[in-house]
């Protein structure tokens, strides 16, 4: 819990709000607490200098404060978050609109010096329940819920959700994966990047897809996270790494594999030797290889993270951050990673049209340290045209290929190369 003066606010809140419900026990009363967070603060410090990025800051403090009734609380933890009690919620959807209210405010077009932009916040909400309520419950659970909200590309999540929806059976879901593997359910999936300026096709990134015996195909974003709660990431990580190395050896000229690898699994220390063993089965030059990772799980243990690149890259394999922009890496920490590409993430591309500075900054960012930038969940021509004008050199999403099975793939390229 960051910060005694929410501390110190929160429970007063609830101190109170006990209070209200002895002497109302029939009626129901609780408190919410939003956690905002506001992005690109340190993109725009680089871009417009420290001052204009401290008046971004002021302004969007304002902007919380002004979209909250009298009797809620706005406190300021760091520049770039604040927190906003809501006190006597009647019920959700008293929440929703405070939180749709404060996302319009944040969200109108700030002129600021000589600047045009737009605010992108995320925003983390917990309500207290009948039954529990207290202040570092409650702050867990918004932390949880705008977790949530980047890993779904919302503007928003509720940390409280889990309560609501009926329980998954992960137990069994684990299980099922390493009976699946056995079986051969697993299977991966290529995606073509292209190059921007001439949209040929440059490499692909695998996708695994898991065909499961008693539904349809389950989709990765359902299992990684089971798989890794419960220790079944290093077998499925091993299969997508074989699989793609083997496919991308079958490959014509110089097409690059992109394999997506959790830190957890990069931090083994023997996966060096063993992704060097596929390799030289397979004959595939390790140049050709991409390895992902995703900026917000890279951020959860730096030093080791970036030790576990240190060593991976000896063997010749490139690295890229994997939905960058959503993981709050410091420029300063970028600066000292090996890496070769960043990825941006599709939340940006999706917002284009609208604000495209984001985008800018990131290339700005890449140019300075020598990156390659990715853009990724291309959907429309004039997205990708736009991504080329802004100097994006490689984009990938729907518009030149969905994710397809080896043969499919294969015969895209065939129609592609030729
Ligand atoms: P990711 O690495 O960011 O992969 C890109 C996701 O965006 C894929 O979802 C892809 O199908 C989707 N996508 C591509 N183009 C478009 C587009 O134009 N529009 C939209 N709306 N979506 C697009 P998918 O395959 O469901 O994978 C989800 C996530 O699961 C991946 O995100 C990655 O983090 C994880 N994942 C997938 N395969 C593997 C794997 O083999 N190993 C590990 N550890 N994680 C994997
Ligand atoms: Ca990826
Ligand atoms: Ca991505």
């Amino acid at each position: 819990m960051p910060g005694n003066a929410l501390q110190a606010a929160l429970d007063k809140a609830l101190r109170n709000l006990l209070r209200v419900r002895e002497h109302a026990p029939d009626r129901r009363v609780e408190v919410a607490l939003l956690l905002i967070r506001l992005h690109g603060l340190d993109e725009f410090s680089v871009r417009a200098g420290g001052a204009a990025s401290e008046l971004l800051a002021a302004e969007f403090l304002d902007r919380v404060r002004g979209a909250m009734r009298e009797q809620d609380e706005v406190i300021s933890i760091e520049p770039r978050t604040c927190a906003v009690i809501l006190k006597g919620i009647r019920n959700r959807e008293h929440v929703k609109l405070a939180v749709s209210k404060l996302e319009r405010a944040c969200g109108a077009t700030v002129e600021l010096l000589d600047d045009r932009l737009t605010m992108r916040t995320t925003t983390g909400v917990a309500i207290t329940s009948p039954k529990h309520a207290t202040a570092s419950a409650l702050f867990r659970s918004a932390a949880e819920g705008m977790k949530q909200a980047h890993k779904r590309n919302m503007s928003h999540g509720y940390g409280d959700r889990t309560r609501d929806e009926p329980a998954i059976d992960k137990d069994r879901i684990a299980r099922q994966i390493s009976d699946g593997l056995n079986a051969g359910e697993f299977e991966m999936y290529f995606q073509p990047k292209v190059s921007a300026a001439y949209r040929n096709i440059i490499g692909a990134e695998s996708l695994i897809r898991w065909h499961h015996s008693e539904q349809r195909v389950v989709g990765p974003n359902e299992f990684i996270p089971i798989a890794e709660a419960f220790g079944h990431i290093g077998e499925l990580t091993f299969f997508a790494m074989k699989t793609s190395i083997a496919q991308a050896a079958r490959w014509p000229g110089e097409l690059t594999i992109a394999i997506n690898i959790p830190p957890s699994v990069l931090k083994q220390r023997d996966l060096a030797v063993s992704l060097g063993d596929m390799l030289s089965i397979h004959n595939l030059p390790a140049e050709r290889v991409t390895i992902e990772i995703t900026e917000s799980e890279l951020m959860a243990d730096p030093d080791a993270a970036k030790a576990a690149i240190v060593r991976m890259r000896e063997i010749g394999v490139r690295f890229a951050l994997d939905d960058f922009g959503t993981g709050y890496s410091s420029l300063a920490y970028l600066q000292e990673l090996p890496i070769d590409e960043l990825k941006i993430d599709r939340a940006f591309v999706a917002r284009l049209q609208d604000d495209d500075a984001v985008i800018r900054s990131v290339l700005g960012l890449a140019r300075n340290f020598g990156l390659k930038v990715v853009a990724e969940g291309v959907e429309t021509d004039a997205q990708a045209k736009h991504l080329r004008e802004l100097g994006c050199d490689y984009l990938q999403g729907y518009l030149f290929g969905r994710p397809a099975p080896p043969v499919e793939f294969r015969g895209l390229l065939e129609k592609r190369v030729r």
